[in-house]
């Protein structure tokens, strides 16, 4: 990869990361449910109140605040995050149900009192609408911004610096000679099995020592490396 193409890449992935993890804090700060009570007051509950909606709100806040220096551990917050938005969307209107009949046990009292005076119950909500109409864009916002952060991951990914420091610690060196592999990392400058020089060898100077070879020397006559061309 060019200097330029690194450079390019990472402003595109911290461009990314930085909408991404702002739209997944928009949208986990934005209404998750939304439902009718009383027949006339709209209810709207920010997904930050659900136990997703905090955890997708505490990974927006985490990228903001430094992760975002690695695209690796944000992908990760951003699959975490579409997996709680995915369970969202199942568990958020069970609970708001949920909560709603507390609500209505609670007035039951209150509705045997105003049965004797026949006067209609008062019902905190319409029941037969179908859970995911108790859904609120907010949760639609918090998925898109998951997807940008995904995206900014991804696209960052071959710049990452715990990704680069794993590839620097497992990448091998090949001989050329006898195909023996050894850890790069451990700056082979001759193969461990057949004692060939390592580094790159052109016709007419050392791979090793950049000395000056002779058109048919087998061997260096400045460090003794075995010559490969
Ligand atoms: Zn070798
Ligand atoms: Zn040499």
């Amino acid at each position: 990869m060019t200097p330029f193409t690194i450079k390019l890449l990472r402003a595109l992935s911290a461009l990314l990361l930085w909408a991404g993890a702002a739209g997944v804090i928009a949208g986990a700060l934005s209404p998750w449910a939304a439902i009718k009570i009383l027949k006339s007051v709209d209810l709207s509950v920010p997904g930050a109140l659900f136990a997703q909606g905090g955890l997708c709100l505490a990974a927006g806040v985490l990228v903001l605040l430094g992760l975002r220096r690695s695209p690796l551990l944000c992908l990760i917050a951003a699959i975490y995050t579409l997996g709680w938005v995915h369970t969202a969307t199942v568990e958020v209107p069970r609970r708001v149900k949920h909560q709603a009949i507390g609500a209505q046990l609670a007035l039951f009292p209150i509705n045997r009192l105003l049965d004797q005076f026949h006067i209609n119950d008062l019902e905190i909500s319409d029941w037969s609408r179908p859970n995911e109409e108790l859904l609120a864009p907010g949760l639609d916002w918090t998925n898109k911004g998951a997807l940008v952060l995904l995206f900014g991951g991804l696209i960052g990914l071959p710049v990452d610096p715990i990704a680069l420091f794993i590839y620097k610690w497992t990448a091998r060196a090949k001989c050329r000679h006898c195909g023996a592999t050894w850890l790069k990392s451990r700056h082979a400058e001759f193969c461990p099995q057949c004692g060939h020089g390592t580094a790159p060898v052109d016709r007419w100077h050392c791979g090793v020592c950049h000395g000056d070879l002779g058109l048919k020397d087998k061997f260096c006559t400045h460090c003794g490396v075995v010559v490969v061309v």
